[in-house]
């Protein structure tokens, strides 16, 4: 069989120590490495001293570097006989762009390997002391895409999310919070629905704040909320509130 000549690689959620072995060993192997903006530079440390460093992300609004580029890169650096490790905030199968990637490598009959990482929505419960599921209150989770708020005719898919009863917890939603509560209360949830807003979860800066969805915008806005920031929604999240100035006493 071929050597495996590009990896995509989860680098977790921020903290550092949140990264896989496997992950860690990975990046060491590599020759070229690209990385996205939600990275965490310490992680970097990893790599040998002679790995080519490309970043690819955007950050404050600034453009992102072309996918297609980026597959490219990947590809012809493959060709070239280099091991190319592409780097990824959280988990590169979550919202990672990685579908764009293993096309483009199977196209050009590249080995690759997929490395898990852990995806910021076990990073934020984590924090939150709230389990996403809930033997009583959360028989799942939902993990879903805040852009379609702006984007939705109609609210579908919203409805269904809704009458699902899973924990959504939302990626990418913070800039569209007003417009994703106004289509999550038309859908018929209920104003009163406890959600929970994490940003930067495990990384340096984080904060949390629980609020329910009729807040959820306002909460947003008054606390000031940045990205990267995930918004929880759900009955799931009122559970264990309780239970957590007892843990962090323990702590
Ligand atoms: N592959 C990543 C998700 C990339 S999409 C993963 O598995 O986590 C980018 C979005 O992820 C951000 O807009 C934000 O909603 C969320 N995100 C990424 N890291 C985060 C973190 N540490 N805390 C909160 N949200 C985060």
């Amino acid at each position: 069989m071929m050597p495996t000549q590009v990896y995509l690689v989860g680098a977790g959620p921020g903290d550092p120590e949140l990264l896989t072995f496997k992950a860690a060993r990975v990046i060491g192997l590599a020759d070229v490495l690209l990385v996205d903006d939600l990275v965490n530079p310490r992680i970097l440390t990893h790599a040998r001293l002679d790995t080519r460093v490309v970043y690819v992300g955007k950050r404050g609004g600034c453009v992102s570097t072309p996918q297609a580029f980026i597959s490219k890169l990947m590809v012809s650096e493959a060709q070239k006989g280099h091991t190319v490790v592409r780097l990824k905030g959280g988990d590169p199968c979550v919202f990672g762009r990685a579908a764009e990637e293993i096309a483009a490598m199977r196209e050009a009959g590249i080995q690759y390997e997929i490395v898990p990482g852990i995806t910021a929505a076990s990073a934020a419960a984590a924090q939150l002391g709230t389990p996403l599921t809930d033997r009583s209150s959360g028989h799942g989770v939902a993990l879903v895409t805040g852009h379609t708020a702006d984007e939705d005719e109609d609210d579908t898919h919203w409805r269904a999310l809704l009458a699902s009863g899973l924990t959504l917890v939302i990626y990418m939603g913070v800039s569209r919070c007003d417009r994703l509560t106004q289509t999550l209360l038309r859908a018929g949830a209920s104003p009163q629905l406890p959600c929970a807003i994490v940003q930067a979860a495990s990384a340096k800066g984080t904060r949390e704040v629980r609020t329910t969805l009729s807040q959820l915008a306002n909460t947003i806005r008054s606390e000031k909320i940045e990205s990267p920031a995930l918004l929880l929604i759900g009955q799931a999240m009122a559970a264990h509130v309780e239970l957590r100035p007892a843990l962090a006493a323990q702590a």
